[in-house]
């Protein structure tokens, strides 16, 4: 977990290796009691979709002003991003498989509620697009602009990558970081990784582990020995 300001707002950095698990990452503390939420207000989800890359600087400003003549239709949207990043979540996350390289083939599929509420989006994604040719050559529909998907852009290029990294057949190499109170995901082909940032949640675990090993230690020390025997 790991974050930084962009326009006065706090984002998540950006580090799961694919843009359709930056939604699931804008709340760090999965499955904790007091999880952190970035996704603040509609102001937020877009400052955020700019930064991460699903948006262009010409979008966000778009939307930034549309917003402010529309709070209400704004906050539906971020309503609609909240509940489309908990469909992603359970989607993609395994908990069964945190960060564990032996857990993969154990994993469930996807459930049909919420690949039928994935759909409902990127159907209505879809329709507001064009198909457009990227620089690798794939083509792919872009979700809209600010014209023809209007606030619920963000949500619609959410949709589209979080559809595109399940066609692709990766969800079985997506991850939840090991360390404790984050479950931020990761794409990790390799099947090696445990941490979204190794420097912070594998440092702590790492701490936590030697913390553990030295009271450990000492509590063998402390502990009086067995009697001495006579003979
Ligand atoms: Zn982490």
């Amino acid at each position: 977990m790991a974050n930084h300001l962009v326009s006065g707002l706090l984002v998540p950095d950006a580090v799961s290796g694919h843009l359709a698990l930056e939604l699931a990452n804008t709340r760090a503390g999965w499955g904790s009691a007091s999880p952190r939420e970035y996704l603040v207000s509609y102001d937020a989800l877009v400052v955020w979709a700019g930064d991460v890359g699903h948006l262009t600087a010409a979008e966000t400003t778009a939307l930034r002003r549309l917003a402010a003549r529309s709070p209400r239709p704004a906050d539906r949207v971020l309503r609609n991003a909240l509940a489309l990043r908990e469909t992603v979540y359970r989607l993609l996350a395994a908990p069964a498989a945190a960060a564990d390289p032996a857990a993969p083939a154990a994993r469930p599929g996807p459930a049909g509620a919420d690949l039928a509420s994935l759909h409902g989006v990127a159907a209505r994604a879809y329709r507001s697009s064009r198909l457009v040719v990227l620089s690798d050559g794939r083509v792919l529909p872009d979700g809209g602009d600010e014209v023809t998907s209007g606030l619920a852009l963000p949500l619609h290029r959410s949709a589209l990558a979080a559809a595109q990294l399940l066609a692709a057949g990766d969800g079985g190499h997506v991850f939840a970081c090991a360390g404790r109170g984050c479950g931020w995901l990761f794409l990790d082909r390799a099947h090696r990784r445990r941490w979204c940032i190794m420097a912070i949640c594998g440092n702590r675990a790492k701490a936590r582990e030697f913390a553990a090993r030295t009271r450990t230690r000492a509590g063998s020390l402390d502990r009086p020995g067995p009697p001495p025997h006579d003979s």
